[in-house]
């Protein structure tokens, strides 16, 4: 496996492969890998003649007083597993490698960046669209993979790439889990072991909307309060959003219908968890 920091060596190491025509999987990460990354990353050998993993925790998608600087690392272990999950190549650019000195283009997506994380964390999704729009351009792959444990993310990148007739398939993989429930996340690490055992109340709260969603109930507020009544069974929890939406739009404009999403953000302690859940209403 190789690795690469220099845009413009990983460039033309890339034409080679490509003029050779040969097919790229690309898998976007901030690092501190876990069996979700390797899940995205055996996806994508599967699938491509090479697989390139990015590397980089990326400062434009972090707001004022969030995690930026504490957000955990740890290369040799990173290495290790994506050797191991036998990645071709690994690209881990430094800040300034990846943003120029003057820089002052972004990429903002309109429409479902706005709701949820978006209100949240106003800046986050600019961020994200901009170095997977750079990434995207630098790598030039065929096929890139994200995680539906990020759902809007995965649908900003989507409607992005539609929007600005990028060349690449976009695939979601499904969210890797721990044995409770807990959806696995680099952020994880930061729960104590008490909010630890509390964490797993996010799925249960997922669960609880599923149910009531196959139940027949399609007043999105209705699925919500009870999602929100399940997360306050949990004393360190404190609910961010939980929301009850048409899976494309991400907005409930009515009675839902059709495929839904379930999502919630909960803060424990300094840490902030996501987690969502698909379902489909009961069709009369
Ligand atoms: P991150 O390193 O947090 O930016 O995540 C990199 C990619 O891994 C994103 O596409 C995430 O959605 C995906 N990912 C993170 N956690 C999981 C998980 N538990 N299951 C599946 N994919 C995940």
């Amino acid at each position: 496996m190789e690795t690469i920091d220099n845009v413009a060596e990983l460039r033309s190491r890339l034409a080679v492969e490509r003029g050779a025509g040969n097919t790229i999987g690309f898998v976007p990460t901030m690092g501190y890998l876990h069996a979700g990354h390797v899940s995205l990353i055996d996806a994508a050998v599967a699938s491509n003649d090479l697989t390139v993993v990015s590397i980089f925790v990326n400062p434009l998608q972090f707001g004022a007083g969030e995690d930026l600087d504490s957000y955990p690392v740890d290369i040799e272990r990173d290495l290790a597993a994506c050797a191991d999950a036998r990645a071709d190549l690994v690209f881990m650019p430094s800040v300034s490698e990846m943003y120029p000195p003057g820089m002052t283009t972004t990429v903002t997506v309109g429409g479902v960046s706005k709701p949820l994380e978006g209100q949240s964390r106003p800046t986050h999704f600019a961020g994200v669209a901009t170095v997977v729009a750079k990434l995207f351009s630098i790598v030039g792959p065929c096929r890139a993979y994200f995680g539906a444990k990020d759902w809007q993310q995965v649908t900003v990148v989507r409607r992005m790439t539609a929007d600005l007739s990028l060349p690449v398939e976009v695939i979601s993989c499904p969210i890797v889990r721990e044995a409770d429930g807990l959806a696995l996340s680099s952020r994880n690490v930061y729960l104590s072991p008490e909010e630890r055992r509390q964490a797993p109340v996010l799925r249960r709260a997922l669960l609880a909307g599923i149910e009531l969603v196959e139940a027949g109930v399609t007043d999105h507020s209705v699925i919500e309060t009870e999602m929100a009544r399940v997360i306050s069974t949990a004393p360190l929890a404190q609910l961010d959003y939980a929301a009850a939406v048409p899976a494309d739009s991400l907005v409930a404009d009515g009675p839902l219908r059709g495929e839904v999403r379930l999502l919630l953000a909960v803060r424990f302690g300094g840490a902030r968890l996501i987690d969502n859940a698909g379902c489909r209403t009961v069709e009369s």
